[in-house]
């Protein structure tokens, strides 16, 4: 706590200079937290006159878009060579929601090679060192440290209700709606700051929660009826969805989203996997319920990685042999780190 403290205040220092150029970069395939924590930083440095902007390697999903700034976020696959130009004017490169610049998909050989300074705001384990680490792996979200950046750096007044919504958005999304990861009391000391802020909870919950569409509904209801498979051996569900369903029910970013807890809601099931395939690549989504490190399953066999309870990993292989090492690998798995 005492080395946040240090790492706040020499990051308040840097930016007593208002001439510097910050780029804010989420994590590929953006999700609440990142999304939500680019845009309470934007809107910080729109604030106090700091140059910014918002880069992405891909897209944020459209249910995230109503965050205020999100919109103007620059795609590294529709502007590379604009992505490019900004990085190299940076002075100080934010990265937000990620411990490693792997997670930024196409950006990161150019972000590892710029000549700026990177400062990491994240809450995720075992962190890449960069020049400013704003990281605590105790906290529910990139969002609630964030929160605690700004109001060090800037002072609560800076607080408005656009960027109280966008650092709900992401503490909510990153603990289920308040339901994991969430007992600490100071979150809620935080969310009552917020509200006293102009926070509007209600619409951040229809915003997030109350956006389905039938196409959605429909691929989520064919995963869960002809696709979940439940592990005779181990307290183990698995959904693999092809490219072709994807397609067949019209699938858009972020219609997926929280369909891979739903089978942790079944008693004897421990861990969740989903295994999507994509483009040429295999995504693989983890979360597990009680001790179980599925950042380990991830790390270890998937090139990914997480949370203890929430993690991810790919592989450019087809579907089915993804399907075959998951199977293979699972007792292998239990066997270390089961207890
Ligand atoms: P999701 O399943 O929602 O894509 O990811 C859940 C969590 O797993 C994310 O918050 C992130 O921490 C982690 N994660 C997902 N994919 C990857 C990956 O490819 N590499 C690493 N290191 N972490 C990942
Ligand atoms: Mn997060």
């Amino acid at each position: 706590m005492e080395d946040l403290e240090k790492e706040i205040g020499r990051l308040k220092v840097r930016l007593q200079d208002k001439n510097v150029k910050a780029v804010i970069i989420p994590h590929i395939s953006p999700d609440g937290d990142a999304a939500g924590s680019c845009s309470a930083l934007s809107q910080v440095f729109e604030q106090v006159g700091i140059d910014w902007h918002i880069l992405t390697c891909d897209y944020v999903p459209e249910y995230l878009k109503f965050l205020k700034n999100i919109s103007s976020a620059i795609s590294f696959q529709e502007k590379p060579e604009l992505c490019k130009e900004l990085i190299s004017a940076a002075d100080l490169i934010f990265m937000l929601d990620h411990n490693t610049v792997m997670r930024e998909g196409k950006l990161e050989g150019i972000v590892a090679n710029a000549r700026a300074e990177r400062v990491m705001i994240d809450h995720h384990p075992n962190p890449e060192l960069q020049q400013f680490m704003i990281s605590n792996a105790k906290v529910s979200s990139t969002c609630e440290l964030l929160y605690t950046v700004i109001t060090k750096i800037f002072g609560k007044e800076v607080i408005t209700s656009d960027i109280a919504n966008s650092l709900y958005c992401g503490i909510n999304t990153d603990t289920g709606g308040l339901s994991h990861n969430s007992s600490r009391p100071e979150i809620y000391r935080i969310i009552a700051d917020l509200l006293e802020f102009g926070l509007d909870k209600d619409l951040i919950h229809r915003q997030i929660y109350q956006v389905n569409n039938l196409s959605r509904l429909r691929l989520m209801g064919n995963t869960l009826l002809n696709k979940l498979q439940v592990d005779t051996r181990y307290p183990v569900a698995i959904m693999p969805i092809t490219n072709e369903e994807l397609e067949k029910y019209d699938y858009k970013d972020g219609d997926l989203e929280g369909l891979v807890n739903i089978p942790l809601s079944v008693h004897n099931v421990a861990v969740s996997i989903q295994i999507t395939e994509r483009k040429g690549r295999v995504k693989l989504s983890f979360r597990s319920k009680g001790k179980i490190p599925v950042n380990e399953w991830a790390r270890i066999w998937f090139n990914g990685g997480g949370h203890f309870n929430a993690a991810g990993g790919q592989m450019e292989r087809p579907l089915e042999e993804v399907i075959k090492k998951v199977l293979e690998t699972m007792p292998l798995f239990f066997e270390q780190f089961s207890k």
